[in-house]
């Protein structure tokens, strides 16, 4: 058996962070170089080839579009490399799941590209860093994984990136899955999917975007007025996402601005700040008569980052990005 040949691409985040004790709360994320990762790897005798190549060294908060153009660039190349077999990108947990869906959008499913990173800095007392990154190995490896869009290995599963989000902050077992649970179970000794590759051969679904367009979440509260609303218009805001109540509302004076907004020509997404669940049209609020877009399964994060990839491909009237969020 050959063994597989593997990109991993550094991007920093609490996989690669130091702290000045194995105890205590404070750490740099992405302080350590790839290089230093992929040597304490080497110790565990994975059964892989990994050619490692750093991004950037930076905590996932301060990710932005010249990184995600550096991994888009580097994945598609890749993909393109016979000599390469899967890709492995180490990463911030705090935004993971948003680089993780906008490459999902923007590459094809022709070789498996796996997210992973970690709770523990790498020299905290029982650091998942390592198991974490086995366990992505392990996915990355195996001939099941190919065809399921970009996937991110957390805490023992195999998430979907257009499903999972970051729901704990300390916790390792941090990240939820939803619409769909864990596409597998994971272990670096065994890997269990849950069902056949439901991807294969697709293309990318958008182009990535030549610029990242100024979209906002508007988080809603009890009492507030439409005044955020007119702020975000007044700065140029060319798309907002509403984080709204349950099914995405927001006190009336908010949704007639909102409302106000989309008649000018900038698209408003009513998605929830409940932890879970769907956004559907015209429930409380009638998106028919308003012209706002429905969320369906994605979260705010989520929904601006595919608000920012139609609105930079064009796609700004209400039916296409409704027709989008549909197909998410
Ligand atoms: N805030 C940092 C980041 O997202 C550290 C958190 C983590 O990686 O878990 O990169």
């Amino acid at each position: 058996m050959t063994i597989p040949r593997i990109l991993v691409l550094g991007t920093g985040g609490t996989i690669a962070g130091a702290g000045s004790s194995a105890t205590g709360a404070a750490y740099r994320p992405g302080d350590l170089a790839l290089e230093t990762l992929i040597t304490h790897l080497d110790t565990l005798g994975l059964a892989a080839d990994l050619v490692p190549q750093d991004v950037a060294k930076i905590g996932s908060q301060d990710i932005g579009w010249a990184e995600w153009q550096a991994l888009h660039i580097a994945c598609a190349r890749a993909l393109d490399d016979p000599a390469i077999d899967a890709i492995i990108i180490t990463h911030g947990t705090d935004t993971a799941e948003e680089t993780g869906f906008l490459l999902d959008l923007t590459l094809p499913t022709t070789k498996p590209v796996v997210l992973v990173g970690a709770m523990r800095p790498a020299d905290a007392v029982g650091a998942d860093g390592m198991r974490n990154f086995a366990n992505a190995v392990k996915v990355a490896s195996d001939a099941q994984a190919t065809g399921r869009g970009v996937m991110l290995v957390m805490g023992d599963a195999v998430l979907s990136a257009r499903d999972a989000r970051k729901a704990a902050t300390s916790a390792i077992d941090a990240f939820r899955s939803f619409p769909r649970g864990p596409l597998a179970r994971v272990s670096p000794a065994r890997l269990d999917w849950f069902g056949p590759p439901n991807r294969a051969g697709e293309a990318a679904r958008y182009a990535f975007p030549a610029a990242l367009p100024r979209v906002a979440i508007l988080t809603a509260g009890a009492g507030m007025d439409e005044q955020p609303v007119e702020a975000l218009l007044g700065i140029g805001a060319k798309g907002i996402v509403l984080a709204g109540m349950g099914q995405g509302n927001a006190p009336r004076v908010v949704i007639e601005a909102l409302a106000r907004a989309a008649a000018s020509g900038v698209p408003v997404v009513r998605a929830t700040r409940v932890d879970e669940g769907l956004v559907d049209r015209n429930v409380e609020v009638d998106d028919d008569a308003l012209g706002l877009v429905a969320a369906r399964a994605l979260g705010p994060a989520k929904a601006r980052v595919l608000l920012m990839v139609l609105v930079a491909g064009g796609v700004t009237d209400a039916a296409s990005v409704q027709a989008a969020f549909d197909a998410g």
